[in-house]
């Protein structure tokens, strides 16, 4: 079993290069956002508890994420290997990742940081927001979201690094250049 986590600001390109790992990999993709997405669109208690906060940009506090997320390991028992897209995004969500691999006996084997500048991040939500109509890429909360990023989210890059778990990958240029470059750390 292998587990990755990919990790970026907004915009980074984890949706993207998620989509080509799941095929080449056979991952089950776990992406926080998506599923917060999804319980807001279905209006589902969580989606109700959440709505608001994710609207404005801010992140969840970790015990209602580290639950859900929790629960979406539990429905994949048989997982060959999980992709972790948006989580972890606090110290204490990556602690309680680490726990979760542990019980089941494995762990996270790969985190990859792709590496983006704030300005290229910006630069490509400003096209999306033509295509996606997602709310939370309106300017005030874009802004939101990358404050959160770089006050919060940042601080998970430090927590790898120390256990030497970290592989940053360049993020800006060709997607298949840089989905090469994630193959390569992965197959390490
Ligand atoms: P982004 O494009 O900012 O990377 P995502 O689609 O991953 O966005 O997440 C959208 C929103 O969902 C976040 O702004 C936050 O409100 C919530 N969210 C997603 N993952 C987490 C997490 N791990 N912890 C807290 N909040 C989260």
């Amino acid at each position: 079993m292998i587990n990755t986590v990919i990790f970026g600001p907004p915009g980074a390109g984890k949706g993207t290069q998620s989509d080509k790992l799941i095929q080449k990999y056979g991952f089950i993709h776990i992406s926080t956002g998506d599923l917060f997405r999804w319980h807001t669109k279905n209006d589902t208690p969580l989606g109700k508890k959440v709505k608001e906060i994710m609207n404005s940009g801010a992140l969840v506090p970790d015990d209602i994420t580290i639950a859900m997320l929790k629960e979406e390991l539990d429905k994949n028992p048989n997982a060959k290997g999980f992709l972790f897209d948006g989580f972890p995004r606090t110290v204490p969500q990556a602690e309680a990742l680490d726990r979760f691999m542990k019980e089941n006996g494995t762990a996270i084997h790969h985190v990859i940081a792709l590496d983006v500048t704030e300005q290229e991040v910006r630069g490509r939500i400003a096209k999306r927001r033509n295509t996606e109509n997602r709310v939370d890429d309106e300017e005030e909360k874009l802004n939101k979201r990358i404050s959160e990023y770089f006050g919060k989210t940042i601080h998970v890059l430090p927590f790898y690094k120390e256990q030497k778990r970290l592989n940053t990958v360049d993020g800006i240029g060709n997607i298949d250049d840089i989905f090469k470059s994630i193959c390569k750390v992965i197959d390490a």
